[in-house]
């Protein structure tokens, strides 16, 4: 397989988007249905693992976890019951040796996951990996890493970060109450966008010195860090493009992000 897939990152934003439809879930749709060659499997790096050490779903079928509280019974009720790929988890892991990552048997496809591929696989017949985040390791090593699963691209395999580039629940509206995107958010957003069109990597990486809207956007790195490693699995010069976009409740970004 030569074609080179390209490398998303996907502001997920409210798991509420699984059931619904609207701007960004039908973008997400539109960019799974245009997809070609498709993919013959998915590597998902979740905001919501986010853990001690580097792991990989190695089970055949992983469970549909609904990791989050205070969410209607619906919600609960939803699966995704995409396979899993062990032999892609160990391609992973060997690619990111000689980090040691562990063949997992416990996780499986959180929210990060399905509340997205839900929309972009609807049928849910593509396999599924996820691949954690380090809890421990400082934004540089994630990139390091996102370079090191690079070619996957090129074996078929579809690299989905999912996250969101501003999250900050505290200032977020709850209960689907429109409010306007604070201007710090705005802001930061912007400067990512100016800095991945820029191919400014080390910039992103060290994305605290961006300031106080960086400090108000990702007041916790891990919703930010599947973005480092869509980055780091991006071509030099790749041309990237944003499939959505959008603040919702005033301070989660819906920002998409698509290498190649
Ligand atoms: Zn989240």
């Amino acid at each position: 397989m030569s074609a080179r897939l390209p490398a998303v990152f996907l502001g997920h934003g409210n798991p509420m988007n699984a059931l619904g439809e609207n701007a960004w879930t039908r973008a997400w749709a539109v960019l799974g249905a245009a997809l070609a060659p498709r993919p013959r499997a998915v590597l998902a790096i979740s905001a919501h693992w986010y853990i001690s050490g580097t792991a990989v779903t190695a089970m055949a079928a992983p469970r549909t976890i609904h990791d989050f509280g205070g969410f209607p019974r619906e919600l609960f009720a939803m699966r995704y019951p995409a396979p899993g790929d062990p032999a892609l988890a160990a391609r992973a892991a060997a690619l990111l040796a000689p980090l040691r990552v562990r063949a997992d048997q416990s996780w499986g496809l959180d929210h990060g996951t399905w509340s997205v591929l839900c929309h972009v696989f609807p049928r849910a017949d593509i396999p599924v990996v996820q691949l954690s985040i380090d809890a421990a390791q400082p934004p540089a090593v994630h990139h390091e890493l996102g370079t090191r699963l690079r070619p996957l691209r090129e074996e078929g395999v579809l690299i989905v970060g999912s996250g969101d580039v501003v999250h900050n629940l505290e200032a977020y509206a709850w209960g689907g109450r429109p409010a306007q995107p604070y201007d710090w958010a705005t802001r930061f957003e912007r400067a990512v966008r100016e800095r991945l069109i820029a191919g400014d990597h080390a910039t992103l990486i060290d994305y605290p010195a961006m300031g106080d809207d960086a400090l108000l956007s990702v007041p916790t790195p891990e919703h930010y860090l599947p973005l480092l490693y869509v980055l780091g699995a991006s071509v030099p010069g790749e041309f990237v493009t944003f499939p959505t976009e959008g603040i919702d409740g005033g301070s989660v970004s819906m920002l998409a992000v698509r290498f190649g």
